[in-house]
């Protein structure tokens, strides 16, 4: 039987590997690992990237959120206790970010038609100690409405982006600065380069954009021991910096981010006009979507992946348990949030990325269309 594996970073990254031999061997011989030519080449590139003034690397996605909230608190617009308003259906990372820095989460639910954080429902959950919102652009569609500009504004709230799944996605709404693109759409973003990412780097890093020179400055302080100069410490700091190795890594795999996108464009494309089984949902995202995952939804999910399965395709859950039902989030395990609990057990990811040939895609599509 045929074999579609869900993901192979190895097949992904086979097109690239002598540029990246070559990088990495470079910066092996230069001799210098952190805080050097790569870092400072790849931050410029993501902040023209997501059209901001500041990007700032760093260690991973989860660093990159939690130094955002750090920084707010030690620029003194965030203190302990404040309340951040979050999608309740994200990956868990989102909502750690806001816990570890003694801030509460708030969970609003999503909207059926984008499984993102449904904006119409957020201003009921704003209260005299709101002091955020975090947008998560899930699945690589971007998240925004004029409803958070107008928030953001009426109630002087922060607006943060979780940008781990969504680089180089485009909003059909302006953002508070008047760009498009994820990343430069609220105050600050964190961007994860994971490996499974669409810019996946080869281990961890990740990187913070902002427009606010104040919070990338601390960002950067925070990030390097809490020191703005060489063994002068301002805050009681982290060690979140990313390694010259895979900045090296990075700058070359965003040479090639544009094809990236159109390959993942180009098979969510088939997938939507090749599925047709009345049992399985389709995504609605627009087409500003840099498609992270491709996600259908169907009422026996575990029929449907065993069908699958048993037909060659691998396939994934994002997510199958929410962060408010997790163990270490038993606080909130009463919480009732039944749009984000049914899509929790209805979402099914497809192979999606760019390394799946288009005729696999078209293959999946034709087996999809045989469950009954
Ligand atoms: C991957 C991811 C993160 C965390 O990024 P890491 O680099 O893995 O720490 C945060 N939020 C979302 C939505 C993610 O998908």
């Amino acid at each position: 039987m045929k074999k579609y594996p869900f993901l192979s970073l190895k097949t992904n990254n086979q097109p690239y590997i002598d540029e990246l031999k070559c990088a990495i061997l470079k910066t092996l011989e230069s001799g210098w690992f952190l805080n050097g030519e790569n870092t400072k080449n790849l931050e410029h590139e993501i902040a023209s990237l997501c059209h901001t003034q500041y990007a700032v690397a760093c260690s991973n996605g989860l660093d990159a959120l939690r130094l955002i909230f750090r920084a707010y608190i030690e620029s003194g617009a965030m203190q302990a206790g404040d309340e951040v308003i979050v999608p309740a259906n994200t990956y868990i990372a989102s909502i750690l970010a806001v816990t570890d820095n003694h801030l509460i989460p708030i969970f609003v639910e999503p909207s059926e038609t984008t499984l993102n954080l449904d904006t119409e429902k957020l201003e009921a959950a704003i209260t005299n100690r709101t002091k955020a919102i975090m947008t998560v652009h899930l699945y690589g569609a971007a998240c925004w409405s004029p409803i958070l500009n107008n928030l953001s504004k009426k109630y002087g709230l922060k607006i943060i982006e979780d940008n781990a799944q969504a680089i180089g996605a485009e909003s059909e709404y302006q953002g508070l600065t008047g760009g498009h693109i994820t990343g430069g759409l609220g105050d600050a973003a964190g961007l994860s380069f994971y490996p499974t990412k669409n810019l996946g780097a080869l281990g961890d890093a990740g990187a913070v954009t902002t427009n606010d020179e104040q919070i990338a400055n601390i960002i950067r302080a925070l990030a390097n021991y809490g020191s703005d100069k060489r063994y002068h410490n301002i805050y009681k700091g982290l060690n979140c910096r990313m390694d010259e190795t895979q900045a090296a890594a990075l700058l070359v795999k965003l040479r090639h981010l544009p094809e990236i996108t159109a390959a993942r464009r180009e098979r969510a494309a088939i997938y939507e006009k090749e599925i047709n089984n009345p049992a399985v949902r389709k995504p609605l995202f627009d087409k500003g979507a840099v498609w992270h995952q491709y996600i259908v939804r169907t009422k026996e999910r575990d029929r449907f992946r065993q069908y699958l399965l048993d037909n060659g395709v691998e396939t994934d859950i994002h997510y199958a348990t929410p962060p408010h039902q997790q163990p270490c989030y038993s606080e909130y395990s009463r919480l009732c949030l039944p749009i984000t609990e049914r899509i929790a057990s209805e979402v099914t990811s497809l192979p999606i990325t760019e390394g799946t040939p288009l005729s696999d895609i078209r293959e999946i599509a034709g087996i999809i269309n045989e469950f009954k």
